[in-house]
């Protein structure tokens, strides 16, 4: 399929330039940022950050403007705009029949829009019939949640699954890749934490509530726990973790049921085969002084959570660390294993 990257020239369009060199099933066709680069070669345009050589086949590339009639022979796009522009953007690009995967949190809390994890509610994607941008149903716009919302929905759906989460507390300690390129000032940040996050904690409890959220016909409940949330940047460059704390509705009789649940959880989706999945979905960390993000947010292609330092907590039931990589599995990775689930469903084609 040919597939066309809004925001191409940001950290995570970059991300996703890099992800989908040699992908199987998808093909960069165009890309599109602002007016200060529409016109330019991609190479002039970008200040590429990752640490792989400039595909060849990207440099010469002319970037465009983020119109819906300059991307019209791709499949769809996967958008890493920013989201001051996204809302207009993406709705363009629904309305004109190109559906939309996208990393801004615009639409998150659309009722008519998946906020999509694969593992944890490839369901939601039912809700796409539900939007109205074309009348014949061919533009729509599917979202990937929040960085932190990633790791900790999935740190928590197991538990949700088999005790239900009564409420929980949590602090985050976010990488600097997460506030983009030039990101966080380095005097703030090196030798430092910084404890606020702008717009971050307000997103964490809804996004995982409309995560572990259940469809009934075209209605999603969503459960009513609350959630209380600490947002922290650190001087780590990838992977976001969490430090958690969980009061659960059944509590369980001991920790050995709690790794149980994690255990003995189904993946709704590892038959599918997607090329994005990552094999081992839970990384169950029994070193107390792991998961690190330096050591581990790359594994299995930065596409897996880690868990560890799970043990009985002193107030409420569970504590744990949950660590993900935040622009690979919390962004645009998450986007592509979307997209993959998109084709199976028979959603792209
Ligand atoms: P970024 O590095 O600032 O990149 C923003 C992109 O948006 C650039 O390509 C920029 O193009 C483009 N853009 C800005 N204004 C535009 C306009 N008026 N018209 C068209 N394109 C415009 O940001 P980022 O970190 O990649 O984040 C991108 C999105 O993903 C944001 O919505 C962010 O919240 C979300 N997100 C980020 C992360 C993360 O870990 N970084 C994780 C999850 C979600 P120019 O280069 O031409 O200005």
């Amino acid at each position: 399929m040919k597939v066309g990257i809004l925001g191409a020239t940001g950290a995570v369009g970059q991300k996703f330039i890099r992800l989908l060199q040699g992908h199987p099933w998808f093909e960069i066709e165009a890309l599109g940022a602002s007016e200060r680069s529409a016109g330019k070669k991609y190479k002039q345009a970008a200040n590429w950050i990752e640490d792989v050589v400039l595909p060849e086949s990207i440099k010469e590339m002319t970037v465009k403007n983020c119109e819906p009639s300059e991307f019209s022979t791709v499949d769809f796009v996967f958008s890493g705009l920013d989201s001051s522009v996204a809302g207009e953007i993406e709705k363009a690009f629904a309305t004109a029949g190109i559906p939309v995967i996208s990393n801004a949190k615009n639409y998150r809390q659309n009722p008519t829009v998946p906020l999509l994890i694969p593992e944890i509610n490839p369901d939601h994607t039912e809700l796409i019939k539900t939007q109205n941008f074309t009348k014949d149903g061919s533009g729509w716009i599917v979202t990937n949640p929040n960085c932190v919302a990633v790791p900790l929905s999935i740190s928590l759906k197991p538990l949700h699954d088999a005790f239900g989460i009564d409420s929980l507390i949590l602090t985050t300690m976010q990488a600097v890749s997460g506030a983009g390129y030039p990101g966080v000032a380095s005097l703030d940040i090196l030798g430092n934490v910084v404890p606020y996050i702008s717009g971050e904690e307000p997103k964490v409890g809804p996004e995982t509530r409309k995560l572990l959220g259940t469809l009934e016909g075209t209605d999603l409940i969503r459960p009513e726990f609350p959630v209380q949330a600490t947002a922290t940047r650190v001087p780590t460059i990838n992977g976001h973790m969490i430090s958690a704390t969980v009061k659960l509705k059944n509590t369980p009789a001991d920790i050995e049921e709690v790794k149980a649940a994690y255990t003995n959880w189904k993946n709704p989706i590892a038959n599918l085969k997607l090329p994005f999945a990552p094999k081992e979905l839970y990384k169950l960390h029994e070193e107390e002084k792991y998961p690190q993000p330096r050591l581990h947010a790359d594994w299995e292609n930065g596409m897996q959570l880690h868990l560890g330092r799970l043990r009985k907590a002193e107030v409420f039931d569970v504590s744990f660390v949950a660590m993900a990589h935040n622009t690979i599995r919390g962004a645009a990775g998450g986007a592509i294993l979307n997209a993959e689930l998109l084709v199976k469903k028979g959603f792209l084609k």
